[in-house]
């Protein structure tokens, strides 16, 4: 079964894989980095981003 990658996007597979869901220990750690590091605020950022849109779009209502 082939999967791909959530943190690098790469296709690596699901059998024989210790680092499954991810293709690589790296990976694997940057996933687990990201709830306690910068990269989940920048995540919360691109919610904000979101609204911001639609509110634009209301604007040229
Ligand atoms: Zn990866």
């Amino acid at each position: 079964m082939k999967i791909i990658c959530p943190v690098c996007k790469k296709t690596t597979t699901w059998e024989e894989n210790p680092w499954r869901p991810f293709c690589s220990e790296r990976c694997k750690l940057i996933d687990l980095g990201k709830w306690a590091s910068e990269e989940y605020r920048i995540a919360g950022e691109k919610e904000e981003k979101k609204e911001k849109d639609e509110e634009r779009e209301d604007k040229n209502k």
